[in-house]
Formats: structure tokens, C-alpha cells, sequence
């Protein structure tokens, strides 16, 4: 139990316990209604007071316009009517809904947490001496860690003995169980399965992948959403629209109908008590709190509520291609050597790219057959959307497609094979040219699939030759394409497709977070591929795909289609029930208490209707 939870509980057991004695003995004739009306005041004072000094504390912003205004007027409005029975009554109502908010919220936010919280306390450190446990957080890089079958992995580190398979569900939602044997990286909150492993340490617990999921998914629960801060703007006008229907009740009737003053008055204080809209209040965080849990379950960490409900306002899909729709894991398919042997051109070709966080510059380092030193290399310059230039022994380096050969004027040879074309200047001669080769993602087939029948446009972009980008396109079902976008054209692109959209509809842009961050930012909604690895994507991105899965977008996109539903509904259903029991107060049906317990039931209500989103099945 929270802290917060055990005071409001104490406060609203305490102030049950001195109501009922109260009441009872007042019923009973053995307190009279004189000295009942002070234990009525001590019952309310005790349940009330951290409601009014919340509510003091709002004056200076002006926030004080809300829910427990109205609570706060119509009890003391019924007090002084000589309501005090009511009055208390119509409190500890009210605080028993707090109380059930408060629990719901401390349980929903736990159930994130715990759900997340996949790091283990401790690890085995290896040493020369031999084995010890030691607490994760006080591993450093470069120990070796030992890790036994069962166990979760504590920090990301790389396998320097054995193999097994690992399961990555709490990371990635993919429950197939991935081999890995050594050079493989390991994640932390990932599971060890089948055998014994050792690992050098890569990072420290706190940078570590789980520690950095907990991180963005706390973050997501503490911000205001949308729908959020929409509902405070709501009950800023509701409520003095409640004080007016109140007022009005107070003044009209009895000039127009005619009837007791103090009727009026009592029945204006139902009316303020009857408008209260806690219920609704409670289930929108929820509902938000259960969809970022669903989705970081399903492998997408969601940064807020706001990219939800902008996720399901989007019409407009635009992909980066390398990477994004495609593996990104180019094989060599054919070297074209002007002289050199052909090892040495890809040799000098892998080495410029040794820093290099490109899918192309990575592909041509694993198609060496030794790994390359990385002092041999100085002087990278990267050219982004273009390639890059580098000094490999003494030798300066270019290693880019066309455009770059264009951009400088070097002399080259335009290759006419299909894939991707690579060209290699050394110390500014032409020294040939390697042809890449791609393959389509299965998942981006899926997802480009579930686009098309839902009418929503996808549209790729890439600093890709037309040629590529034709292909790729047509073999994926993209009918818009832009090829040989530099990283700023494709800022412009996308900031004039924004500019073009109309009110409500939403741009969403998927990139994978190489030289593409900026377009990450400047989108609507931002989605990054590969959460493991890239730091880049971390940060740009509104939400992040853990596991290089684009067909994980559609499951996003679902979760957010519940959660905003769920919203909807509960809004619909809880000012309806508002509506009539407005009405029945103006008419005298109903009773302060009344009021506030069927608030409760709106509230429990919606609250039901949140709760299941956090099993929003894939
Ligand atoms: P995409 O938009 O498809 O992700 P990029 O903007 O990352 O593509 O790169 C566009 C093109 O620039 C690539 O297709 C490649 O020809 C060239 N390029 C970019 N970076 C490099 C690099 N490090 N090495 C070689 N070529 C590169
Ligand atoms: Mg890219």
C-alpha cells in the first residue's frame, strides 16, 4: 500500500467510524440534535480538511475550479441550511471515492512497474579467484559475468563463452526464443533458457536496456495527456456552469413556480453535488495507464498518452526505407574491383565505415572475414543521406553512392546492377564499386497490408536511387514514393505534408532513428524501430518499437483505438448520468446522499471499463 493510499484511508475510516456513532446515537434519542450537529461537524471536519487545503492550495494558480469546489460548496451550503446529516453523509461519499481512486491509480501505476521491473538484484561476477554475487548495480565494464539457464540477464553485455537461447518477451513481446552464441549481445531483463553463458559487461546497470524502459515508461505515467489536460480545461467550465444551474435554482423557481425558499436552496445544493464529475476524472488515467502498460507488454513503449490519442487521429504513414521497412542487413552481392584486389577494396571500404552506425557501413563490416582495427581509422567525416569519408592508413577514403561521386566530381564508373550501388575512392582514384543487396522486412509487408485496407495512406522515403525505391516500393504496395531525399529534404517533405493536413488528422513518421531524429521529432507521432540498440531512437522517438518489427505498429495503433474508446465511452456515459441526475435533483427526487453514491456507481463503473485495457490481448 502507497502512503497515499493509508492516509486517505485513515482518514476516511476514522471520519466513518465518528458518523456512524454519531448517527446511531442521534437516532437513537440519546445525543441531541443540538450536540449531534457538532459530531456531524467533527465527522466532516476530520474526513474534509486535506480536501480543503488541497483546494486552498490551488487559489493562486486558479485552478481551484473543480470537483471539490462543488463538494466543498454544497456541503457547507447544506450545513448552514441546518443539512448537517447530509452534509457528512454527502462527505464520507465522497472520500470513499477517493479513497477508491486513489487505490485504482496506486494499483494500475504498481502493475506498470512490477510488469516492467525485469532486472535482477543481483548477478555472479567471475573472477580470477573464482565466482561471487554482487548486486547489479555495482558491476562495471568489462567484468565478466556468469549466467546460468533461468536466470534473467542483469546489464548488457556481450557472450564470451558458450551459447543458449535467450527469451526477449519482456523486452520485445516476441516470445520465439532467440539462439545467440558468442559476439552476441545480450539484454538485460531478457532470460537466459537453456545453458551456462559468460559475458563481458557493456554497460552499467542504470544504462542498461531495462533500466532505460523503466525509465521511459515512468516518465509516460507522470505526463499529462491530451485527454488529460482536456478534461481540466472541461471542468474549468463545467464547474462554474454547475455554480450558475445552482444559482439560477436558488433565484428562478421560486419567483416563477412559487414554493418554499429553503426548498430551492437545498435542492441547488443536490444540483452542485449531483454535477460532480469525480467518476470520470478517475477512469482517464486509467485508461492511459493501461493502454502504455498493454503496449510496452506487446514490445512498443508509448513516451505518452498524447501520441495515443494522436496515433488514432492518423491517416498519413510515412516510412524511412533502409532499416525501416527494410532489414538494413545488406549482403555483399558482387564487388567490382578497378585494380585492387577485390578483399582489399571491400577491406578499405568496411575500415572507413568502422564507426559507422549505417546499416550499409555495419553490413560491410560483417562481410570481412576479420574483424577490422579500429586505429587504423581517423578523420571520419560523415556525409549523411550520401556516405562518409575516413583515412584508412595514411589512404583517404570515400565510400558513398552517386550523389556523393557527383557532390565531389570524382571521376567514377555508374554501375548498372539492381541493388544498391556503393562506390570507393581511395586517396581521390576510383578504386571500384560494391553492390548491396536488401531484403523486404515480412512484418513491413503485414503492416503496409493492414494500411491499405484501412484507407490509410503510407508513403516511403529514401536517400535511395529511384530504381531501389521503385522496387522496393511496388514489392510492398506503396504507391507514394520519394527517392533520393537527403535527410533535410525529407524534414521539408514532411513539414509540407503536415502543413497540408487538415484539423484532427495526424502525420506519424517510422523511422529508425539514423540520420533521420530530426523528422522523428518534427512528426506528429514519431516511431522508432529498434529500442534495442540505437540511443538515437530513444530519445527522438514518440514511441519505440523494442524489437525491429514494423508490424508492431499495428498493435499500437489498436491499444490506442481501446484506450480512446474506453474514453469516449466512459465521458458519454458519465455526463449523460450527470444529465438525469440534475434533473431528478432540480425535481426534488433525490437526496444529497443519493447524489454522491450514484456518482460512486458512475465512478466504479468506468473504472471497470479501464481496467481490462491493461489486457488488451495482441
Ligand atoms: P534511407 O532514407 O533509405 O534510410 P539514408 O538517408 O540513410 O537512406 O541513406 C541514403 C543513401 O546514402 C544510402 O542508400 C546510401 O547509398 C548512402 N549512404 C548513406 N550513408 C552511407 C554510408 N555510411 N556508407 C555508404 N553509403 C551511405
Ligand atoms: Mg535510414
Amino acid at each position: 500500500m502507497t502512503k497515499e493510499v493509508k492516509y486517505k484511508a485513515v482518514e476516511v475510516g476514522a471520519g466513518a467510524l465518528i458518523y456512524a456513532g454519531v448517527w446511531a446515537m442521534a437516532s437513537y434519542g440519546i445525543l441531541e440534535e443540538r450536540h449531534a450537529l457538532w459530531g456531524f461537524i467533527l465527522a466532516y471536519a476530520v474526513m474534509a480538511a486535506s480536501t480543503y487545503w488541497e483546494q486552498l492550495k490551488k487559489v493562486p494558480g486558479f485552478r481551484f475550479l473543480d470537483e471539490n469546489l462543488l463538494m466543498i460548496l454544497a456541503t457547507t451550503g447544506a450545513f448552514c441550511v441546518g443539512r448537517s446529516r447530509e452534509a457528512a453523509g454527502a462527505m464520507l461519499f465522497y472520500q470513499v471515492g477517493k479513497l477508491v481512486e486513489v487505490i485504482s491509480l496506486s494499483r494500475t501505476r504498481r502493475s506498470v512497474a512490477d510488469l516492467l521491473d525485469i532486472r535482477p538484484e543481483s548477478a555472479i561476477l567471475k573472477e580470477e579467484g573464482g565466482e561471487r554475487t554482487v548486486l547489479t548495480r555495482e558491476l562495471k565494464k568489462g567484468q565478466t559475468i556468469l549466467l546460468r539457464p533461468g536466470e534473467k540477464i542483469p546489464v548488457d553485455a556481450v557472450v564470451t563463452e558458450g551459447s543458449s537461447m535467450i527469451d526477449m518477451k519482456a523486452l520485445t513481446g516476441e516470445s520465439d526464443p532467440k539462439p545467440v552464441a558468442v559476439g552476441d549481445r545480450l539484454y538485460s531483463g531478457s532470460v537466459n533458457l537453456t545453458s551456462v553463458l559468460e559475458a563481458k559487461v557493456q554497460k552499467l546497470y542504470q544504462d542498461s536496456t531495462a533500466s532505460r524502459i523503466m525509465r521511459i515508461v515512468e516518465e509516460a505515467n507522470g505526463k499529462k495527456t491530451g485527454a488529460l489536460a482536456f478534461a481540466d480545461r472541461f471542468t474549468r467550465f463545467y464547474t462554474p456552469a454547475a455554480i450558475l444551474a445552482a444559482v439560477l435554482t436558488v433565484l428562478l423557481p421560486p419567483l416563477l413556480l412559487g414554493g418554499d425558499e429553503s426548498t430551492w436552496i437545498y435542492r441547488a445544493l443536490i444540483i452542485l453535488v449531483a454535477a460532480c464529475p469525480c467518476g470520470l476524472m478517475v477512469s482517464l488515467p486509467l485508461a492511459f495507464l493501461g493502454g502504455i502498460s498493454a503496449a510496452s507488454g506487446q514490445g512498443v513503449l508509448v513516451r505518452s498518452g498524447a501520441c495515443m490519442e494522436a496515433l488514432t487521429k492518423a491517416d498519413t504513414f510515412v516510412f524511412d526505407k533502409t532499416g525501416t521497412l527494410t532489414e538494413g542487413g545488406f549482403r555483399v552481392r558482387k564487388i567490382l574491383s578497378e585494380g585492387m584486389p577485390e578483399e582489399r577494396l571491400l577491406e578499405l571500404a568496411a575500415a572507413a565505415e568502422c564507426y559507422s552506425e549505417h546499416p550499409i557501413g555495419q553490413s560491410l563490416c560483417s562481410a570481412c572475414r576479420e574483424p577490422i582495427d579500429p586505429d587504423r581509422v581517423s578523420c571520419v567525416k560523415i556525409y549523411p543521406g550520401c556516405g562518409l569519408r575516413a583515412v584508412v592508413d595514411e589512404c583517404t577514403v570515400y565510400v558513398g553512392n552517386e550523389r556523393m561521386m557527383e557532390r565531389k566530381n570524382f571521376r567514377y564508373v555508374p554501375a548498372d546492377e539492381p541493388g544498391t550501388a556503393v562506390y570507393v575512392i581511395v586517396d581521390g582514384e576510383y578504386a571500384g564499386c560494391i553492390i548491396l543487396s536488401d531484403i523486404i522486412r515480412p512484418g513491413a509487408k503485414k503492416l503496409i497490408r493492414w494500411l491499405n485496407k484501412k484507407e490509410l495512406a503510407a508513403v516511403m522515403m529514401t536517400g535511395d536511387n529511384d530504381r531501389i525505391a521503385e522496387s522496393v516500393a511496388a514489392e510492398l504496395g506503396i504507391s507514394s514514393v520519394f527517392a533520393e531525399m537527403m535527410p533535410e529534404d525529407k524534414v521539408e517533405q514532411v513539414r509540407s505534408f503536415m502543413e497540408s493536413e487538415t484539423e484532427g488528422e495526424k502525420l506519424v513518421y517510422v523511422g529508425d532513428g539514423i540520420n533521420d531524429a530530426p523528422v522523428l521529432v518534427l512528426a506528429d507521432v514519431g516511431i522508432a524501430m529498434g529500442g534495442l540498440g540505437s540511443d538515437a531512437a530513444l530519445e527522438a522517438a514518440d514511441i519505440i518499437l523494442m524489437e525491429d518489427e514494423p508490424s508492431r505498429i499495428i498493435n499500437a495503433v489498436r491499444i490506442s483505438g481501446a484506450v480512446m474508446r474506453s474514453v469516449r465511452q466512459n465521458m458519454i456515459f458519465a455526463v449523460g448520468m450527470k444529465v438525469v441526475m440534475v434533473i431528478l435533483a432540480f425535481l426534488g427526487y433525490i437526496t444529497m446522499q443519493n447524489a454522491i453514491l450514484a456518482d460512486m456507481v458512475v465512478m466504479l463503473i468506468n473504472i471497470l471499463n479501464s481496467f481490462w485495457i491493461t489486457k488488451y490481448p495482441e
